[in-house]
């Protein structure tokens, strides 16, 4: 007779668990503000200027005074491209000037080109009044003095970078990379390049997870150190995971960590470390292992690769981000209506892959099997369903975009 099995983990309380484990690594490097790009930024940054620096014209046309605006035509005073220095206004009358050049003291409004008509004499006549102020983009309107204008723990994209860029920071202070060692386990795993598909014996299939795990861990700004495949033996996973566990603060893993006779992963990890979490109540992704090897942490993935896949997305990601000591850890859901049915549900919590439709509804990949990543590659999201709960075509349900998990 089977003893009772302790009831899996929820996602939630894995999640919970994980995160306090994942102690920031606080190894602070500077890098250019152009290879900032997905990097956690590890101090506030302050500006030391305002944004814009001064009052700047956000048109070509003049500036004027609109107290000194008369009937007629007006003389024009002075000239003022982008990045020359204006003289104060003369009263009575206008100013030339173009788009991003300082306004000068005393105009209060910008009248564009279009509104005014040049005389043959050089006078310029306004057609139609500007409004006190307008066409002005005001000193500091983005940007404020001694504003922390990015925050530490904020993850650099291009647009932080653009605004770092603005207050005039080269550099910047970011969490170093973790270091990590991936590798997969799995004697009938064949790396694409060593075997043509015409060749490839019974049994046989291509590494797939190792590509994508890479390629995320990079994404999220690791260094990967790929240890390839281990064989499905005991010492061998032993040895592994020995060696990976020096200079590497993770060690991520793929397969062999179910229960089978040929899964080497937890008892390995029991052998030399700690195994603290093992199973998790999710579909796909049941098979989800925590643990400690040395100093470094270690996550064992499910083999199928769409768990993977899915577990790496929703578990290692706020993970690793939690090391570099990110804020924002995991992605808003919204609420969006099924356009299908899912009407026999797990008793496991479950992540079906989607696809947005052009009514605003959701579709469904027809197979929701855990190694069938062309459900990931159709999908451009993953709903995110309660365990036990069926669901009927128009129900509300909660969606989580691959673009954020991935990002
Ligand atoms: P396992 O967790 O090792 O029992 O593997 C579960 C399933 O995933 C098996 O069908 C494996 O062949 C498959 N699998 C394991 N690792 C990989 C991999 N790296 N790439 C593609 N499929 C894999
Ligand atoms: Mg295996």
């Amino acid at each position: 007779m089977n003893a009772p099995r302790p009831p899996l983990r929820s996602l939630d309380d894995a999640l919970a668990d994980l995160l306090a484990r994942a102690t920031p690594l606080a190894r602070v490097e500077s890098v250019s503000t152009f290879d900032a790009d997905g990097r956690v930024l590890a101090q506030d940054q302050v500006s030391a200027l305002q944004v814009p620096p001064q009052d700047n014209s956000s048109m070509d046309g003049y500036a004027l005074r609109c107290a000194d605006l008369a009937d007629g035509a007006m003389p024009v005073s002075q000239r003022i491209p982008a990045g020359s220095a204006a003289q104060p206004l003369q009263a009575g009358t206008l100013a030339r000037i173009f788009t991003g050049a300082p306004v000068p003291e005393g105009a209060d409004a910008i009248v564009m080109q279009e509104d005014t008509e040049t005389l043959v004499d050089g006078t310029v006549r306004v057609l139609r009044a500007p409004l006190p102020g307008q066409w002005i983009r005001r000193s500091g309107e983005d940007v404020t003095r001694d504003d922390a204008v990015l925050r530490a723990g904020q993850r650099l994209s291009p647009a932080e970078m653009g605004l770092a860029a603005s207050i005039g920071l080269a550099e910047l202070p970011v969490a170093a990379r973790p270091r990590v060692a991936l590798f997969s386990t799995g004697d009938e795993l064949v790396m694409p390049g060593t075997v043509p598909p015409q060749a490839m014996k019974p049994g046989a299939i291509y590494n797939s997870n190792r590509f994508f795990l890479r390629a995320m861990l990079q994404r999220l700004g690791c260094e990967v150190s790929d240890l390839g495949i281990v064989p499905d033996q005991r010492e061998a996973t032993v040895q592994a995971l020995r060696d990976a566990s020096a200079g590497h603060d993770l060690i991520l893993t793929s397969g062999g960590v179910s229960v089978g006779e040929e899964d080497h992963i937890k008892p390995a990890v029991q052998a030399l470390g700690t195994l603290d979490l093992w199973q998790i109540a999710i579909k796909p992704g049941k098979p989800f292992a925590y643990g400690r090897v040395g100093a470094a942490h270690f996550i064992g993935l499910p083999g199928n690769p769409v768990s993977s896949f899915v577990t790496f997305a929703l578990l290692v990601r706020p993970f690793l981000l939690q090391l570099q000591g990110a804020t924002a850890l995991t992605p808003p859901a919204t609420r969006l209506p099924a356009h299908f049915d899912w009407p026999r549900p797990d008793k496991r919590r479950e992540f079906l892959r989607v696809r947005r439709n052009a009514q605003g509804g959701l579709d469904l990949f027809a197979n929701q099997s855990s190694g069938v990543l062309t459900s990931v590659v159709w999908g451009d999201g993953l709903v995110d369903k309660p365990p036990g709960s069926a669901i009927a075509r128009g129900d509300a349900v909660s969606f989580i975009s691959l673009s954020d998990l991935l990002a």
